[in-house]
């Protein structure tokens, strides 16, 4: 036995098999020596005091407790060795004063190291023992009175009794060597893979328990899970005798990139398992070049690719859940693509905890904490009030990033999970958010959080996030709720959701107006603060015109007492539009891409600046066509007023009037909005079909109510033209062109009705 270290594991055995017997027969002898010492007693002449002889005996039981108790093979033998001096010690004061001595002690010095040989753990306290008692036994011999040749009595006792004891040690302790070896390498059978050396499945499950258990506090473990790809495929088209060296190859490549201390093993077919004393940084680290390195070994169609999973301990766990854990994480790595590393999932983080906890791995300070295999993190766009001509808040939009800080594509991050509550990752994205808000966003802008409709109704939600916040140093009146388009949670449940966040002063907006499930209903129960108008609205037009939709759809919602944010503004012309159109707020790629830094706004309040100059020109100059436009129309209306009012028949009075080319029809009003008379027909009114045909006779109604009519009455004898409207007789947009006029019997409104349904006619921004 060479190996100093199998040497020692073979005397540790020894000492735990040896110690009961060593333990009964050390105590047999003590017991013997106290019936020597008393049986002395019987025998006459002169004897050493009771008392020591007594205290020899005493030192014998202390020692055999020393033996029952060793932890060390050193130990074990010094007490041995110290025994039989003390045992020699006991014979030379019981004989003292005997008259045959020799008769007394020589039994006892022969028959103690020849019985006592095999109980000794190794030859060197063998021989330590054994020369200590000789060394004393030889005196002792010497000193006896010379009743017999004490030389040969000497001569025969070392004759005798050192060859038996040399051959009774030797022989015993080759035997449990020999057994010793036997035993380990059957052992090491047992918990060896043949076909790769590593530790087979049982062994590693055996000593894993024991590590785990073993575990202090603060020590991390992982375990990494290995399955190779495709491996059937390379059996069934190569032989087995390839995949039987593909697996030694893959072996020997864990057993090349670990260390002594990581414990590797063949789980069983073509599944490996490492576990490591360290945190899942490191083991994701070791994985990846696991994966590196198998990935190097050829096979006759390519190259060796395998699939890992990896997990760490959680306190408490046994080894069969953790290996569970990273079996789920190398089930996504096969079903993402293979040959890659998977971590399992993250525990659900504790949200007070990640406030004010940036990940210190991250530079910039920024929260940044894992979620399955990556990180999670926050980006924000600004978004500018267009008349302040400022950032007044920052959407915030979850972010997943690698390790190495590129981004994980939106479809992976937001892909739904079977195995995962929906709303964990929304619920986690706010606590991440704020975290990061806390420390970027300017105090007094505000934070909209994107929020799914079943997480806002979720039962105290309201509460819970206020917690967050305030913990996070802000407070709720600076957070904007933006309730996301999508299912779960009906319209009841949100408007008294909504009323729960109000009370600790959230504001609430709803995304994406204008989108999917939006509709008007929805939106007046909710009654949020802000509506964010879909993108796609800007660029929307009434069917038929060129007239954007976005100006009566602002003026609508500010009736009903909600700010409107624009988002996706992504040229100047929709910015331009926005600001036309009365938008609170706007937000797009235009004024600010997301990002994980807030950029300042100087260039981008030059941006809007210019908007507002190209509006007020635009609007001037629209004005001056819409003038020009409309200017012979009041030229012949006021010349027809003029002509009523002298006396000339309608038809007459109207006729240049009716003549031009966008006369639908000329009427007289009278001071109640009720047409006198019929009207007359103009030009563009003779070619329209009757597509309203129930309101079509003008007769019926009165117009009072109009703002041609009220403008008229408000400035007589001045030609007023409205804004364009929709006319209920033809279904057409029109504008109106009124005068009042004041005759001796009667007040009435003389007009005439345009048809401006022409795209090209300009249409004058309507207050
Ligand atoms: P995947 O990429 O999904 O892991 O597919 P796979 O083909 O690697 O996995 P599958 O579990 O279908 O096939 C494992 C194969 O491993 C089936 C079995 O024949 C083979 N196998 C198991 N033990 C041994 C072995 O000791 N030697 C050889 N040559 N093949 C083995
Ligand atoms: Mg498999
Ligand atoms: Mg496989």
């Amino acid at each position: 036995m060479t190996d100093a270290h199998l040497r020692h594991r073979f005397h540790r055995r020894s000492l735990d098999q040896q110690r009961p017997l060593s333990t009964v027969i050390m105590g047999f002898t003590a017991v013997a020596s106290l019936l020597f010492v008393l049986a002395r007693g019987l025998v006459a002449g002169p004897a050493v005091s009771l008392p020591y002889r007594l205290a020899c005996i005493v030192c014998l039981a202390l020692l055999v407790a020393g033996v029952r108790n060793a932890r060390t093979t050193w130990w074990f033998g010094a007490c041995g060795v110290a025994y039989t001096l003390v045992l020699v010690v006991v014979i030379a004061l019981n004989i003292a004063g005997l008259e045959q001595p020799l008769l007394w002690a020589l039994p006892a010095l022969l028959v103690i190291p020849v019985c006592s040989a095999p109980l000794w753990l190794t030859p060197t306290h063998f021989l330590a023992g054994t020369a200590v008692f000789y060394a004393a036994g030889m005196p002792l011999l010497f000193r006896q009175p010379q009743v017999h040749d004490v030389n040969v009595v000497a001569w025969l006792w070392v004759a005798i009794g050192v060859p038996a004891a040399v051959v009774f040690h030797l022989s015993f302790y080759w035997f449990r060597r020999d057994h010793f070896l036997l035993e380990n390498r059957l052992a090491q059978l047992a918990a060896t893979d043949p076909l790769t050396g590593l530790q087979n499945r049982r062994a590693f499950m055996e000593q894993a328990e024991r590590r785990l258990g073993a575990l202090d506090k603060e020590a991390k473990v992982c375990a990494i899970f290995v399955d190779i790809d495709y491996f059937k495929s390379l059996n069934d088209q190569f032989g087995h005798a390839v995949g039987d060296q593909t697996l030694y190859e893959v072996a020997q490549v864990l057993m090349d990139q670990t260390v002594a201390q990581d414990s590797v093993s063949r789980i069983g077919g073509e599944e490996f398992a490492v576990l490591r004393r360290d945190g899942l940084a490191s083991a994701l680290e070791l994985a990846e070049r696991l994966r590196g390195a198998i990935s190097c070994i050829a096979r006759p169609d390519g190259y060796v690719t395998a699939s890992f999973g990896v997990a760490e301990h959680r306190a408490g766990e046994s080894i069969m859940a953790l290996l569970d854990r990273a079996d789920e994480a190398l089930l996504r790595a096969k079903q993402s693509g293979r040959n890659r590393v998977c971590a399992e999932r993250a525990i659900p983080f504790d949200a007070l905890q990640l406030l004010g906890l940036g990940d210190p791995s991250d530079p910039s300070g920024n929260a940044r904490p894992r979620w399955e295999d990556y990180y999670l993190t926050s980006h924000f766009q600004p978004l500018y009030s267009l008349s302040h001509q400022k950032q007044v808040g920052f959407e915030a939009l979850l972010r997943g990033e690698q390790s190495d800080g590129s981004l994980v594509p939106p479809a992976v991050l937001f892909a739904p999970r079977p195995l995962s509550d929906e709303g964990a990752l929304d619920r986690a994205s706010h606590a991440v958010h704020l975290a990061n808000a806390q420390r970027l966003i300017p105090d007094e802008a505000w934070v909209f959080l994107n929020i799914l409709p079943a997480t806002f109704v979720a039962e105290g939600y309201a509460d819970q996030l206020a917690g967050i916040v305030r913990s996070a140093g802000l407070e709720p009146d600076k957070i904007v709720l933006e309730i996301l388009e999508s299912h779960g949670g009906s319209v009841d449940e949100m408007s008294r959701a909504a009323a729960r966040y109000r009370e600790h002063g959230f504001l609430i907006a709803v995304d994406d107006f204008g989108a999917g499930q939006s509709n008007l209903d929805r939106l007046f129960r909710i009654r949020p603060d802000f509506v964010k108008l879909d993108g796609e609205l800007i660029r929307a037009t009434i069917p038929g015109t060129q007239q954007s939709i976005l100006p009566k759809l602002v003026s609508l919602l500010h009736q009903a007492g909600m700010l409107v944010v624009v988002e996706g503004v992504e040229t100047t012309e929709e910015l331009i539009l926005a600001v036309e159109s009365n938008v609170d707020f706007a937000q797009g790629f235009l004024l600010g891409r997301p990002a994980a830094e807030i950029a300042p706004p100087d260039s981008v309040n030059r941006l809007i600046d210019r908007s507002f100059d190209v509006i007020a020109q635009g609007r001037a100059h629209l004005h001056a066509l819409f003038e020009s436009e409309v200017e012979p129309y009041r030229f012949a209306l006021r010349n027809a007023a003029d002509a009523l009012l002298a006396g000339v028949p309608m038809d007459n009075a109207f006729a240049d009037l009716a003549q031009q080319d966008l006369c639908i029809s000329c009427f007289i009003l009278d001071d109640r909005g009720r047409q006198i008379g019929p009207e007359v027909t103009g030009v563009a009114g003779a070619n329209l079909g009757d597509s309203l045909e129930p309101v079509a006779d003008p007769r019926d109604a009165r117009w009072d109510h109009r703002p041609y009519f009220r403008n008229a009455v408000l400035l007589p004898g001045v030609p007023v033209a409205s804004s364009p409207y929709l006319s209920l007789a033809s279904g057409r947009p029109c504008i109106a062109v009124t005068v009042a006029i004041q005759s001796p019997e009667m007040r009435s409104v003389v007009g005439t009705e345009l048809d401006w349904s022409s795209p090209h006619l300009p249409w004058p921004a309507s207050e």
